[in-house]
């Protein structure tokens, strides 16, 4: 039989007497019918099958590419796969963390934060991203000043924003839905994302800095790359996983 990707395919599994899945790999069969099926890896249930079709993965803290790999092997059809990325895990659209749970209702994982959906988080990202740059080069996002959101203008002692180090996600969704471009969000990001002089002086020069060089235009690939690095900083921020 294929490897079991539902609790239904528990069930069918069990009323056979194949536990073993592979090396370290076992079914467990709940004793009470109706109680969760599980994938044990090791000591660890790393997949947990409930009967109203919800899925949770657990990792037990061993984030290795042999617990991925026998993850994978378990996830419901057409919930994506369990990605690395920079020793970070996602999965989905999402970050990944022990209890995450699809739920097959949704058609989708349920984030850590809260149940917004991703793809239009993200879409709302990209747009957001899309409108500041236009912003930018109608010349309305001023230098980053004191007057700036604190989260994203603030440093910790380790270079991150205050906004980053405390996990806050509620500051950049609120920018995002009231067009609040704030000058230094759009330098971290293209400080973390974009991290070349051509690009910090084609920003600078469109926030009006005095002595920033003129010769880098924001249109084109400089313009693109400014924009997706906007982006990218949005969903390292609330959580998603990097990509455009
Ligand atoms: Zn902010």
């Amino acid at each position: 039989m294929r490897n079991p990707r539902s609790y239904t395919d528990c069930e069918e599994l069990a009323r056979t007497r194949k536990r073993k899945l592979g090396h370290n790999t076992y079914l467990e069969v709940p004793e009470i019918d109706g109680d969760p099926f599980a994938i044990r890896f090791h000591a660890t249930r790393i997949v947990t099958f409930y009967s109203d079709g919800r899925v949770v993965l657990n990792s037990g803290g061993w984030l290795s590419s042999t617990t991925k790999e026998r993850m994978n092997r378990y996830l419901p059809v057409g919930a994506g796969y369990i990605s690395q990325d920079r020793g970070e895990w996602g999965v989905g659209h999402w970050r990944f963390y022990d209890g995450i749970t699809y739920d097959p209702a949704v058609g989708d994982w349920i984030p850590e934060q809260d149940g917004e959906n991703p793809r239009h988080l993200r879409r709302e990202v990209r747009e957001y991203a899309s409108r500041f740059l236009d912003a930018l080069r109608a010349g309305d996002v001023p230098l980053p000043s004191g007057g700036d959101c604190w989260l994203c203008a603030l440093e910790a002692q380790d270079g991150s924003s205050w906004g980053e180090s405390s996990r806050d996600r509620e500051h950049i969704l609120s920018h995002i839905r009231e067009d609040y471009f704030v000058p230094s969000l759009l330098v971290r990001a293209v400080r973390r994302y974009a991290n070349a002089p051509a690009y910090e002086h084609a920003i600078f020069a469109a926030m009006g800095h005095p002595e920033a060089r003129f010769s880098f235009s924001l249109d084109g690939f400089i313009g693109e790359t400014v924009e997706r690095a906007i982006s990218r900083w949005c969903y390292h921020c609330l959580g998603l996983v990097d990509g455009w």
